[in-house]
């Protein structure tokens, strides 16, 4: 390990923290903190790590605003639906992290007094709370002495110590874990470790990393090997599936029928046009009418929504037709097109609204 010498180390905290100091990232969650505090709102830094997880910094700031707009404290937070709380978060997918903050927020009001505790073992018992999100909450608002490990720590961490290994092989990360605890320092661990992520995001990115202008290239043994563009080594690309989906929106006087979709799974609680497995082809009426359990008629095809998951890519073939009966059931109701807004959507539901607001008038 390069920097594993105390001398080393405190020389290489200093280099990173000076460049920090001039170069971080002027994020929102981290303006928080009264003017005279040092450390950052705990709870504006539990948010925007919920927002972070599987999201990226610029699609999550609008986000951000708003989310601390609706629900400016932890106790506003866990006094919301969540429902409330879907709807705040709709489009920015991966839908298990709003439900798991505002259930993070509830104990926090009930186990520890409304304060977001302020240990790694502590904030690991809430529930969305892994090692990597507790240590940068630990660390970055309360200065705890924690070490984190994300994409692109790892990246620095494999470049910095010429490991040419796949960073998510379970051996490696255990390893890049250990690295991440002996290089913190004793003090400003919160912007050590911020400095570490702005580093891997600005400055030794996954390709074409700036090595001219790092200021820790005198201790990165993959610039010195001449080497840093080929670690860590990219992963295997696997083909993607591609998933058909046939979405109905029935209309029945002026009113669309949606559906809830089931707890748990994906977009677990969100509503959506009523959507079942495509089978190829154009869908027969009197079969969409038994697995719908009503009869639908006038059915006419509206178009195609493309969505893009990490793992799989689906295909939303969209209808649209009538339905004789009415009346809401179960986890289905009838609502306005102007009521549309007021339920939390799947992204690819609401472009399908959109086609709806957008096609010639048919409710
Ligand atoms: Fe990354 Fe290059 Fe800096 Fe090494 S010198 S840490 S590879 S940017």
């Amino acid at each position: 390990m390069v920097v594993r010498t105390s001398v080393r180390t405190r020389r290489f905290a200093t280099k990173l923290l000076d460049w920090y100091d001039r170069n971080g990232r002027d994020l929102p969650w981290r303006r928080r903190g009264k003017s005279n505090a040092k450390a950052l709102d705990p709870y504006a830094v539990l948010v925007s790590e919920f927002m972070l997880q599987q999201t990226q910094v610029s699609t999550v700031i609008p986000y951000f605003h708003e989310f601390m707009r609706r629900f400016p404290t932890v106790r506003a937070l866990a006094a919301k639906s969540e429902q409330n709380v879907l709807r705040a978060w709709q489009g920015l997918g991966y839908y298990s992290r709003a439900r798991n903050l505002r259930e993070a927020a509830a104990r926090i009001v009930t186990d520890f007094a409304g304060k977001v505790p302020g240990t790694v073992e502590q904030l690991q018992i809430l529930p969305g709370i892994g090692r990597y999100t507790a240590g940068a909450i630990a660390s970055l608002a309360y200065g705890a002495r924690a070490p984190i490990l994300d994409g692109n720590v790892s990246r620095v961490l494999c470049r910095l110590n010429l490991i040419r290994r796949d960073p998510r092989e379970s051996g490696v990360k255990e390893m890049l874990w250990k690295l991440a605890e002996e290089i913190l320092p004793k003090a400003r661990v919160g912007d050590f470790n911020s400095a570490l992520m702005d580093l891997g995001a600005t400055v030794c990115t996954p390709r074409a990393p700036k090595c001219a202008v790092c200021p820790v290239k005198g201790f990165c043994r993959a610039e010195a090997a001449g080497a840093a563009e080929r670690i860590p080594r990219p992963r295997a690309v696997k083909a993607t599936p591609v998933v058909v989906r046939w979405t109905f929106c029935i209309a029945n006087k002026s009113r669309w029928l949606i559906e809830q979709r089931p707890v748990p799974g994906r977009w677990a609680g969100l509503w959506q046009f009523v959507t079942v497995e495509g089978e190829g082809g154009r869908p027969d009426l009197r079969r969409v009418s038994e697995r719908l359990g009503f009869q639908i008629t006038d059915l006419k095809a509206l178009g195609r929504v493309r969505h893009a998951l990490s793992h799989r890519r689906y295909i939303f073939e969209v209808f649209r037709g009538r339905a004789a009966g009415g009346g809401d059931w179960g986890a289905r109701k009838w609502v306005r097109t102007g009521e549309l807004s007021r339920y939390p959507l799947p992204r690819v539901h609401e472009k399908i609204a959109a086609m709806l607001r957008d096609s010639p008038r048919f409710v």
